[in-house]
């Protein structure tokens, strides 16, 4: 069976991540949309919350699994069964900082990182963007699914 993780943060997940997810469907059996808890960083949304936007999001999707995990990706991914990471990438920083994780999860497992190159019509949404429009008071329409426009 080919099970893929998606590791991330998603505060909150947007339409480029779901883009991401969707193109990888046909590629895996399994993908496991995986929350990493970092005690030191500040989300705007809580776990349980960024949990429930997925978990709608992908209600109807049976080969979508929503778990949290904290620590290693690779430790998460031996512990799972997992042989694949899939990862998005937007522009050349995304690339320079997706190679230097990629080789060092090479480097401490057998775990292939499979990249995904945004859709033109998702590439300038992020999750940061996102949380600074949504501050502010604007429409955050177009940049994240209808599960987390609930909210
Ligand atoms: P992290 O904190 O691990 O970067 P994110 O939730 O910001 O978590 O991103 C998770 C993954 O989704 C990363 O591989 C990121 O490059 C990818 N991603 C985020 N936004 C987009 C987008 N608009 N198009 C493609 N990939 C994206």
């Amino acid at each position: 069976m080919r099970k893929a993780i998606f590791p991330g943060s998603f505060d909150p997940i947007t339409l480029g991540h779901v883009d991401i997810v969707n193109r990888a469907l046909p590629l895996f059996d399994e993908i496991i949309i995986a929350i990493g808890v970092n005690a030191d960083k500040k989300y705007m949304f809580s776990l349980e919350e960024r949990v429930n936007f997925i978990k709608e999001n992908y209600k109807d999707f049976p080969k979508i699994k929503v778990t949290t995990y904290s620590g290693l990706t690779t430790d998460y991914c031996q512990k799972e069964e997992v042989d694949f990471i899939l990862r998005g990438l937007r522009n050349p920083a995304d690339f320079e900082f997706e190679k230097a994780i990629a080789q060092t999860n090479r480097k401490l497992s057998n775990i292939e990182t499979v990249f995904l190159l945004t859709s033109h019509d998702t590439a300038f949404i992020s999750s940061s963007i996102v949380r600074d429009v949504y501050r502010h008071g604007g429409d955050i329409t177009g940049f994240v699914p209808k599960s987390v426009l609930k909210k």
